[in-house]
């Protein structure tokens, strides 16, 4: 079996930053050893300064394929992964057409990642309204969890579920021993905000906010915590946005309840004040909040009350976003972030005296864990697959168009000054992208969970 040797002064694994080797056979990593000790008849490639990060794992995609690829679909989608240094994805089982509640959804969406993804891929089931009889052959046919929502996500296909729609789908989902992933903001909260604004202007970011106060988030969260001490079940929340519910979720942490926490660049990124009316791009559901606001999930992702960061990317066309209106109420929400996800963390992670070994935790081991694949990616470690990016961590540039790969070619993040490049992303020891070109065709697989 071939083996390479990738040199670099920074190669970061679950031990610590090393300067060295990284020795690759076949598609799986054999060691990370001295430069010295590289054999003779390895094909050596140096990276120089640039560190070695494992390739990062994102357990929050809409790829929207099938059914709505004119939105996002597994080709250009998992370009902008490769771009961003991502080797794994997880598609969440909405904004595609059948949404992936079933078997034979399932199938649909297996026959288009097929020979379409650049990076490895998994696919999360749904658990709606009425389909808790088809959980168990869900995850016996290889899902590595479940996602549902508790608010209306607002888009054809998929259904929210209510509490007792809850009750009913959660001993099917314990049984599987998968988690579950949910969109915790409760309707109640939102619906009299909304009422109280039928008059406001919904051009302003601020009208927006105050529609989905943070107590949406809070009080979902604290039905999912008494429900997880009721059902046992594996409860991951998503995209926490607001600071207010990180109490309960500490206490939650440490009384021993299986629950873990994810955020997203735009929460740790952009700031309410720093949004201007009309700037729809920045709209996504729950809302990005207040500075002090964001300066607390900082806080908690130190703490580890926050897990993991992923991105939710979540494209559409760009006259979805209303741009020339700009009105907040019409607007889709959702923001697409797969190739610009790590240098905007790292951006401001630095500053805040982070390391290159939090980013690695943070956007490859956690997520990969949760995707049930973290005996296999997330690290850089012996009998791993080979899955890495290049990332020059000094460099800076401004975010523009051709850096972005997905369809639609737009993102709040556009004009940015942002620091960190990733110059190269390798899977299972073959190179996907380099310097703005993928040089390879599609090669992604499926990666099945450990269950199995
Ligand atoms: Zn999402």
């Amino acid at each position: 079996m071939s083996l390479q040797a990738f040199c670099s002064q920074q190669i970061v694994t679950p031990q610590g930053i090393r300067a060295g080797a990284l020795l690759v056979e076949g598609e799986a990593i054999r060691a990370v050893a001295a430069r010295a000790e590289v054999p003779a008849d390895a094909v050596l490639t140096d990276f120089g300064d640039s560190a070695i990060l494992p390739g990062l794992v994102d357990s929050h995609v809409h790829i929207n394929e099938p059914g709505r690829t004119d939105w996002e679909g597994f080709a250009t989608g998992t370009r902008a992964a490769a771009a961003g240094g991502y080797t794994l994805i997880v598609d969440m089982p909405l904004n595609c057409l059948p949404p992936t509640t079933t078997v034979e959804a399932l199938g649909a969406k297996r026959a288009c990642a097929r020979n379409s993804s650049l990076v490895d891929w998994a696919v999360w089931g749904g658990v709606v309204s009425d389909n808790q009889q088809h959980l168990g052959s869900l995850a016996a046919t290889g899902v590595p969890g479940f996602k549902c929502f508790l608010v209306d996500p607002g888009i054809d296909g998929f259904t929210m579920v209510s509490k007792q729609q809850l009750r009913d789908a959660l001993p099917h989902v314990a049984k599987t021993g998968l988690p579950l992933l949910v969109h915790a903001e409760l309707p109640g909260p939102i619906e009299a905000a909304t009422r109280e604004l039928a008059e406001a202007d919904w051009c302003r970011y601020d009208t927006y906010l105050r529609s989905r106060p943070d107590e949406a988030e809070l009080a979902a969260i604290d039905l999912l915590l008494s429900l997880c001490r009721e059902f046992h079940f594996r409860l991951h929340i998503v995209h926490l946005s607001t600071h207010k519910a990180l109490a309960a979720l500490r206490r939650a942490k440490s009384d021993g309840l299986p629950v873990t926490v994810e955020t997203c660049p735009h929460y740790l990124y952009f700031s309410a004040e720093q949004i201007p009316d009309g700037a729809t791009l920045c709209k996504c559901a729950p809302p990005i909040r207040g500075e002090a606001n964001r300066e607390q999930l900082w806080q908690a992702l130190r703490e580890g009350v926050i897990d993991f960061v992923v991105t939710d990317h979540s494209p559409c066309p760009p006259q979805m976003k209303r741009l020339e209106e700009g009105n907040f109420r019409t607007a889709w929400g959702g923001i697409p972030s797969l190739s610009v996800a790590l240098p905007a963390v790292w951006t401001l992670a630095r500053r805040r005296g982070f390391k290159l070994l939090d980013i690695a935790k943070w956007m490859a081991e956690k997520p990969a864990q949760l995707a049930g694949c973290g005996d296999r990616k997330g690290k850089i470690a012996p009998g791993f697959d080979a899955d890495f990016a290049v990332f020059d961590c000094d460099s800076e540039f401004t975010l523009t168009e051709d850096r972005l790969h997905h369809r639609h070619p737009i993102s709040p993040y556009l004009g940015h000054r942002l620091t960190g490049a990733v110059q190269q992303t390798y899977l299972r020891g073959s190179r996907i992208f380099q310097d703005g070109e993928f040089p390879t065709k599609p090669a992604g697989r499926e990666v099945l969970t450990a269950l199995l």
